[in-house]
């Protein structure tokens, strides 16, 4: 089983998912995934503009780390500019204001989906659906906790707040 990875601390959510050439068919496009941890590199180090030092502070990685990732972030980002692929934005194991984190039971995979996207259908790892929805733990495998039948319609938990709810939160 791989090493579990800390969280890496995101400040915002992707605005868009998803993006492609103009007038291509997706069912004709090559398509590139790029985490929401590498988006965010991408977004300190060449959009701030931060050095790589204060960027892996922000997120909570090691300055190596950090540079591992803004790499293989323009790597792929200059790949679907230049060669016209399709950008999907998601995955990684972050933790933010604006994110919520899930975890698989069945294969423990993690991820996280921005608030107001409601909860996800399946899980990313291995399509299926009995996943849990995490509080911000840190640096711990999820807990083996039955999420209980309770649904209520609280609000979006906006950001703004540290964007943990309370234990038993639910998943909208
Ligand atoms: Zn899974």
């Amino acid at each position: 089983m791989p090493r579990p990875v800390c969280p890496r601390r995101v400040a915002a959510a992707p605005p868009s998912p998803y993006f492609k050439p103009r007038g291509v068919p997706v069912s004709k496009l090559e398509e590139t995934v790029l985490s929401v941890d590498e988006l965010e590199a991408l977004r300190l180090a060449d959009l701030e503009g931060l050095y790589h030092e204060d960027a892996a502070t922000r997120m909570n990685v090691s300055r190596a780390t950090f540079g591992r990732i803004v790499e293989a972030a323009r790597r792929k980002v200059a790949g679907v500019l230049v060669q016209g692929r399709a950008l999907r934005i998601e995955g990684g194991v972050v933790e933010g204001p604006a994110l919520r984190r899930f975890a698989c039971i069945s294969c423990r995979h993690q991820w996280s989906e921005p608030f107001g996207t409601g909860r996800p259908g399946a899980c990313p790892g291995c399509g299926g659906d009995d996943f849990q929805r995490l509080d911000g733990g840190r640096c711990r495998p999820p807990a083996r906790r039955r999420a209980g039948g309770r649904r209520r319609g609280r609000g979006r938990g906006g950001p703004g707040q540290d964007g943990h709810e309370p234990r038993g939160g639910t998943c909208e």
